[in-house]
């Protein structure tokens, strides 16, 4: 199979982390005997630096000429005084909006290997966790309208709006329910449906779409207050977590804690058509670039999806999987993960990996 992938390494380590993805992916190719081409393009901060702009019009242009997307991350202190719109950030979001990107599943597991890494008591972290995370990606309050104003009374004083149409919230309920088919046909739909006006209508929808064309998935819901506890609380009562786009963002970098780092936790982010963008959940973590400490498991997992989702590539998929559990059971560890008997750089930890494909 020839497959073009776009790789968009953007700031802090998202360059390290892309380039062991990369290793691992060429392992796979190896192996199984398939060409991956790789297309390095700028977005972020990076971008900003050489074009300009954090998105360039080339890369959205190359990004949508590709099979898949690899991204590493953007952002980092040295563009933060950017205004709205100007920020790597934004370059993020507009590549997920050219590509229609609605969906985003972040399935966040703790491996049997890293038990011990989990920061929650170890009987609470052995009954397991795999929540799979459904986040809404290019609606809610990311998107909205916004804007800022001062009068004498008050100052300064900001604003920003959460809004959601029923065809948004459909099209991703469709992909959890998809998904709680081929598992544990449970779902639970997050929201603020006490408080926000938005979150009555995700509520309402949910169910009223899930009941008529999904009757065997079981829908419930709880607040998203209610959830942040839970997950620290209870991990093991979920199973698909369907929510928003902002609620999604803030709970899944919850769930990726209790699994043990951030630095593990992979997402595909998919639309219509079978050109999704792949990239780990966490950020640019500028506070560790260039020191070769990063984790690159989560955008090796990210690759593992890109593999069986965009091309439907399951054994080359289960074996980057089945290599990471390896190396974790032989007790290899980046520095952001707790036990371990050998502790292990970015580059040596994505070398691993790949020869254990
Ligand atoms: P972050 O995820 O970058 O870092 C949070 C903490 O986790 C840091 O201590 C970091 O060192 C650690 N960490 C993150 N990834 C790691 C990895 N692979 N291995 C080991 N440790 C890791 O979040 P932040 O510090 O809040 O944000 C830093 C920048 O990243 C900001 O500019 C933010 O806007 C941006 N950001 C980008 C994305 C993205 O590109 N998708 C997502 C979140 C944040």
């Amino acid at each position: 199979m020839k497959k073009q992938i776009a790789v968009l390494a953007g700031d802090g380590i998202g360059p390290e982390i892309t380039d062991g993805a990369i290793k691992v992916l060429c392992a796979v190719a190896k192996k199984y005997h398939h060409t991956f081409t790789f297309e390095q393009l700028p977005i972020g901060g990076d971008a900003i630096d050489r074009f300009g702009e954090p998105l360039p019009k080339h890369t959205v242009e190359r990004c949508l000429a590709s099979d898949s997307v690899l991204l590493g991350a953007v952002g980092g202190p040295k563009w933060d005084g950017l205004g709205d719109g100007k920020r790597p950030e934004s370059g993020l979001l507009a590549i997920r909006k050219a590509m229609g990107l609605y969906s985003n599943i972040r399935p966040a597991k703790l491996w049997k290997s890293l038990s011990d890494a989990s920061p929650l008591k170890l009987p609470l972290a052995k009954k397991g966790i795999e929540i799979i995370v459904v986040r809404e990606l290019t609606g809610g309050i990311y998107f909205g309208k916004r804007g800022s104003y001062y009068d004498d009374a008050n100052g300064e004083t900001a604003w920003d709006t959460e809004q959601y149409s029923v065809r948004e919230i459909e099209r991703i309920t469709k992909i959890a329910c998809e998904l709680a088919l081929k598992r544990s046909k449970k779902m639970i739909s997050v929201d603020k449906a006490n408080v926000l006006e938005s979150s009555r209508l995700w509520r309402k929808t949910v169910h009223a779409y899930a009941e008529k064309h999904y009757p065997a998935v079981t829908v419930c819901d709880m607040l998203v207050d209610n959830c942040a506890m839970q997950i620290v609380k209870n991990p093991a009562q979920f199973d698909i977590l369907l929510t928003s786009n902002m609620f999604g963002d803030i709970l899944s970098d919850e769930a990726a804690q209790v699994t043990g780092s951030i630095g593990m936790l992979a997402s595909s982010s998919l639309g219509d058509s079978s050109c999704g963008l792949y990239e780990p959940i966490h950020g640019s973590a500028p506070d560790i670039a260039g020191t070769d400490t990063a984790n690159p498991i989560a955008t090796v997992l990210s690759c593992a999806m890109m593999l069986r989702d965009s091309f439907g590539l399951t054994e080359e998929s289960n074996a980057i999987e089945h290599a990471v559990e390896r190396v974790l059971e032989e007790g290899y560890r980046t520095a952001d993960l707790d036990g371990g008997i050998k502790k292990v750089g970015c580059r040596e930890m994505a070398q691993l990996i790949s020869e254990r494909i």
